[in-house]
């Protein structure tokens, strides 16, 4: 049992990696982009979708009420989204692609807006019908979709590649000094190529007879189905051929429309009639009986998926997605899934995407074959819901129980997945974590004022996925809390007070490191909420414990330069204490100076007034940034916390100079020195010869949970 499990293990571990290395392959990272940009239009598609086929005569008793324009408002929102959206997608992969290619610094600088004007007209060049014809069915979402992203692959390469050839590189000299006309018209050559070529692979396609390629590829598609049966074979191969199509983001049913056409509708006319007659209907495979039993929530029996994520994913983003492609999926309509999670092209999800549905046919065809559940001789809309079409379909409750029994197949398929899926992100992520966690320490910050927001690629979205999860986090003390850690006279104790320290516990990724955290709230705007709900919370617990820990002791809460601008400030922080019930001179706010270069006169001045209101002030990491000292020059600070970068290496002269300076310093001007990152007995008694008294470091404790904390305190033997 142990040994299966091992195996079982490994596999698991092999199938992340294997995933792991093909997701991170450029060009599906460049699809999977693309298809991210076009979200939008596919999720007002979609409803568009739902509303334009409203199940149960809705739409038309709508109509009958609001008028014809109940229909055009939807027909309108279908055409301009997925009636746009290949284009769109052609678009997007090319913008992608020409900025991969950019980043690569492979041959000359190209334009991704003239990437994308030349690839869209190699796709006019090479698909434009003849005579006038509707440009909705050339564009639209699911049908134009593979032919779309292989012409955006195949004009992009040949485009790219051209543009790196000398020969059809205009010399800069003849160009002018417009910066955007030269890179335009450096590689404007190449472009014209690309779009020639294209050109002379149009003539070829009808000389050879294949005017309409998507008409040929149905064609082909076609063929294993010339003969007309009703075996499970049969069944299966049709349910397959559908979800790979859908798997290349092409429409499955309406690339196989023949079979639908040919087979599945007269099938189901005839059991209806049937039916009708009193005689028992002969058909097994109609197609009712694929969109009630394979295809609930939408091919690939996706409302399995949606129910899977929400009993087993963590990542937000994906739930949220969810909850969004909910009302559509009980339509049946599954493109927000299909283009949002992407499962198009996902090498993950492609496994149940494919076997759900196969699994689905064989119970439904075994459950009919024994007679279990009749065959289905009822008419159900494809936009019926699960469960109702199940009814439908089969005039019986049998159908329905069946649609639950596949649901519940579905879900047990998918959820694997869904656990996979979210053990890949939580992997990718932590690589990712470590370059945010280097952004957030050091002090440079992008053009838009910002640390980590505006970072490039992979980091840069997860740190917009990140803040928009802290956002929502702000109020949850399961995943945002506060932990406690001592300071401690060395000699005597003592505790003298405790830091709050913020902690995030993310769902997937799991600790999110502090300065991350808070780099995170200030790109986004949110720090003066979260310092202050950290004041009120560091505050409360003090207040919480009075009688219960010497009188003197403090709470020390860091405050980022940021908060410290904000001109309420001070006001809040004493609305606070007033509101915890604390007195002033127990709370001490711990200022980090090494990201300010300046000491700022509205920081001094907010200082300035809380100090004079009872509340301490101490300069946290001292030592480290370029304005330690002009601080104590500009007003007195209570506490000076020592640097643990000076503390760590202590033993190298340097530092040791540099932390006998500081104890001077601090006793020469009355101020108390705090050493942190102690770990050690040798760094303490060391510290202590050097007159330094009050301690913080794991060598006494590591930040505690309150509870926890106030029962370190108590259990203290003090010597005093
Ligand atoms: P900090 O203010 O210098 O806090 C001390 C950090 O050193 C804490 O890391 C603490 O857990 C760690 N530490 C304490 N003793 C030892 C030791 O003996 N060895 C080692 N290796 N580390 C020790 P933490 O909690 O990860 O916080 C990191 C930084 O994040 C803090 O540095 C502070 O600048 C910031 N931070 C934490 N909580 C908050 C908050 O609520 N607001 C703001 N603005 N900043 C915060
Ligand atoms: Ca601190
Ligand atoms: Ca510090």
């Amino acid at each position: 049992m142990q040994a299966d499990m091992n195996k079982a293990g490994r596999l698991l571990l092999r199938a992340i990696e294997f995933a792991d290395a093909h997701e991170n392959r450029p060009l599906l990272l460049v699809v999977q982009r693309g298809l991210s940009l076009v979200l939008p239009l596919i999720l007002v598609g979609s409803l568009g979708l739902m509303f334009q086929n409203a199940p149960f005569g809705l739409g038309e008793l709508l109509e009958s009420t609001l008028g014809p324009s109940w229909s055009t408002l939807w027909d309108t929102l279908v055409s301009g989204t997925f009636g746009i959206a290949a284009l769109a997608l052609l678009c997007a992969f090319t913008g992608s692609m020409a900025m991969l290619h950019n980043q690569q610094r492979i041959g000359p600088f190209v334009s991704p807006s003239l990437a994308i004007v030349v690839v869209m007209s190699c796709a006019f060049v090479l698909i434009a019908p003849r005579e006038p014809a509707e440009w909705e069915n050339i564009f639209y979402i699911n049908r134009s979709f593979l032919l779309s992203l292989a012409v955006s692959i195949a004009g992009s390469t040949l485009f790219l590649r051209l543009s790196r050839l000398r020969a059809l590189q205009l010399p800069m000299t003849t160009v002018g000094h417009d910066p955007v006309v030269r890179d335009v018209l450096t590689v404007m050559p190449a472009g014209i190529a690309a779009i020639f070529i294209f050109g002379v692979a149009r003539i070829l396609l009808n000389f050879i007879g294949i005017p309409d390629v998507d008409e040929a590829v149905r064609a082909l598609l076609l063929a294993p189905f010339a003969q007309a049966s009703d075996t499970l074979g049969f069944g299966l191969a049709y349910t397959g051929i559908t979800q790979l199509l859908w798997l290349v983001g092409m429409h499955g049913p309406h690339m196989l429309s023949g079979v639908e056409e040919h087979i599945l509708v007269p099938a189901a006319q005839a059991n209806i009639a049937a039916w009708h007659d009193g005689a028992a209907p002969v058909f097994i495979f109609t197609k009712p009986f694929f969109d009630a039993f394979t295809r609930m929530g939408g091919s690939g029996s996706t409302l399995c998926l949606i129910i899977a994520i929400f009993l087993g994913s963590r990542d937000t983003g994906s739930r949220k997605l969810c909850r969004f492609a909910l009302l559509p999926a009980l339509c049946n309509v599954n493109e927000p899934l299909l283009f949002g999670i992407p499962l198009v092209f996902n090498p993950v999800y492609c496994i149940p995407f494919l076997c759900a549905p196969l699994l689905q046919t064989v119970t439904a065809y075994l459950a009919t074959v024994l007679e279990l559940v009749p065959r289905t001789a009822g008419e159900a809309f494809w936009t019926t819901p699960a469960l109702v079409s199940g009814y439908a379909a089969t005039h019986s409750l049998a159908g329905v129980a069946m649609q639950v029994v596949n649901l519940a197949v579905g879900v047990s398929m998918y959820l694997p997945f869904v656990r996979l899926a979210d053990t890949m992100q939580e992997r990718r992520g932590k690589r990712v974590l470590s370059a945010l966690q280097q952004a957030a320490a050091c002090c440079h910050i992008g053009p838009g004022g910002r640390k980590c927001l505006d970072l490039p690629g992979e980091a840069g979205r997860l740190a917009k996925a990140l803040a928009n999860d802290l956002a929502a986090t702000l109020d949850r003390h399961d995943q945002l809390f506060l932990v406690y850690q001592p300071q401690l006279h060395g000699t005597l104790h003592r505790i003298t007070g405790v830091e709050a320290l913020i902690r995030w516990r993310h769902p997937v990724y799991g600790f999110i490191a502090p300065p991350v955290i808070i780099a995170l709230a200030e790109d986004a705007g949110f720090i003066d909420k979260l310092g202050l709900q950290v004041l009120a919370d560091a505050c409360a617990l003090r207040a919480a414990w009075v009688d219960r820990v010497p009188d003197d002791l403090r709470i020390s809460v860091n405050v980022s330069p940021r908060q410290l601008l904000h001109p309420h400030f001070p006001e809040n922080v004493l609305a606070v204490l007033t509101d915890a019930g604390l007195a002033s001179h127990l709370l001490e706010l711990e200022i980090t100076e090494s990201s300010v270069l300046e000491p700022n006169p509205h920081i001094l001045e907010a200082l300035k007034t809380l100090q004079g209101q009872g509340v301490r002030v101490a300069i946290d990491d001292f030592g480290m940034g370029h304005a330690s000292l002009r601080y104590l020059r500009a007003f007195p600070v209570d506490t000076i916390k020592i640097d643990r970068s000076l503390t760590l290496d202590y033993g190298a002269s340097v530092n040791e100079h540099i932390v006998r300076s500081i104890v001077e310093l601090g006793q020469a001007m009355g101020i108390s020195t705090v050493v942190e990152g102690v770990e050690q007995h040798t760094q303490l008694e060391r510290f202590l010869a050097l007159g330094c008294s009050i301690f913080q470091g794991y060598l006494f404790s590591r930040p505690l949970p309150g509870e926890e904390c106030l029962h370190y305190i108590r259990t203290q033997p003090s010597r005093d």
